[in-house]
């Protein structure tokens, strides 16, 4: 703290990541990252700009990405907004959606970045209870006075909502923004994007940094009727109009064209998923139907907190939470075969 921060900088409560260990040995399973690499188009279509394309500054619209985005969700470009991840979108649309005088709601327990934007652009919020089973309690987002943001599938429970949901909650904030993070939906879960024909008030957010492999690059995006993007592209274009820098732009563009490459993958991680969450239940594990690249499991035993030092420190990176709602689970994300096998095998050690 110094006398030269501003009240924002003085007040502002800063998210934690997870720990990002740089040695190679490390089994990372604490920061939902794909095991798989981004395809070798990707790859190639990055080096082409690394090689021929810095000296330019890149296009501000991003128009190319935005028709591959609008082609692959089936809306149009005008229905499309890019942002340096969606951590990015999602502070665009905070800042454009909500208001300092309205409560916004989210469930407790969801993704931290939520407070941490509410708390930096002065926005009240309410974080709902989750219901008993960890769900997230639909009745209670139905209503809210300045907006509502959940995840879907949401953090750290994998648990998702169903559409019809989504719906009631939409339906019940007809004047309010309602934000449907799907960070990572494409590992089983179902997508709203559909819905945004027919209701105005949703944003739908999405992210290359999981399905894709591609965290980073930092690209997401949202998707929304055309009123509410214009309403992120005034934001942006009053903080940086080039946000997407272009040897991302042309990672995206390739990634998300090349289609059957990362299917693939996604299979791979949920077949792992499944297997996994299987052999945790054998061991008596308590673990929750997860739709998305983590299990959040509750070990039998041993203590939550123990486990994740024990294993941090044989090398193995899982993530625990220090909060009540929590306590007593771990997230595990799914990395490939071999590492789920070496870390099943530690644990049953360690039990
Ligand atoms: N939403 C949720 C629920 C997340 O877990 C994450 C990743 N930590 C993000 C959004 C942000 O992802 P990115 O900025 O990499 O797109």
């Amino acid at each position: 703290m110094s006398k030269f921060w501003s009240r924002t900088a003085r007040e502002a409560k800063p998210y934690i990541p997870g720990e990002q260990p740089n040695e190679s040995q490390i089994i990372k399973l604490n920061t939902n990252e794909n095991p798989y690499p981004p395809s070798p188009n990707t790859l190639e279509a990055m080096k082409e700009v690394v090689n021929e394309g810095l000296r330019k500054y890149p296009t501000p619209t991003v128009d190319s990405l935005k028709r591959v985005i609008a082609n692959r969700e089936g809306v149009n470009s005008e229905q499309v907004f890019v942002g340096n991840g969606s951590d990015e979108v999602l502070a665009f649309a905070f800042q454009a959606f909500f208001e300092a005088n309205e409560a916004i709601k989210f469930p407790s327990v969801t993704y931290s970045f939520y407070p941490v934007y509410a708390n930096l652009y002065g926005i009240p919020y309410q974080a709902v209870t989750l219901n008993d089973d960890f769900t997230i309690d639909v009745e209670a987002m139905k209503q809210s006075i300045g907006g509502v943001i959940f995840p879907n599938p949401n953090a750290p429970t994998g648990l998702a909502l169903r559409l019809y949901q989504v719906e009631e909650i939409l339906q019940g904030n007809p004047n309010n923004v309602v934000i449907v993070d799907e960070a990572y939906v494409e590992f089983g879960a179902e997508s709203a994007v559909e819905l945004v024909e027919q209701y105005p008030n949703l944003l739908v957010t999405k992210t290359l940094s999981k399905s894709h492999a591609l965290a980073g690059i930092r690209v997401g995006y949202a998707i929304g009727q055309e009123d509410l993007i214009e309403g992120l592209e005034r934001i942006k274009n009053s903080f940086n109009s080039y946000t997407i820098n272009s040897v991302s732009l042309a990672g995206a563009e390739t990634a998300l064209s090349d289609d059957a490459y990362y299917r693939e993958t996604l299979e791979r991680v949920i077949n792992t998923r499944v297997w996994f969450k299987q052999s945790l239940e054998e061991l008596g594990f308590e673990v929750l139907d997860s739709k998305a690249n983590f299990l959040f499991v509750k070990p039998t035993g041993v203590e939550a907190e123990w486990l994740y030092l024990t294993l941090k420190e044989r090398g193995f990176y899982i993530r625990y939470f220090d909060k009540p709602e929590v306590r007593g689970y771990v997230r595990i994300s799914i990395g490939t075969d071999e590492e789920m096998e070496r870390l099943l095998n530690e644990i049953s050690n360690l039990l």
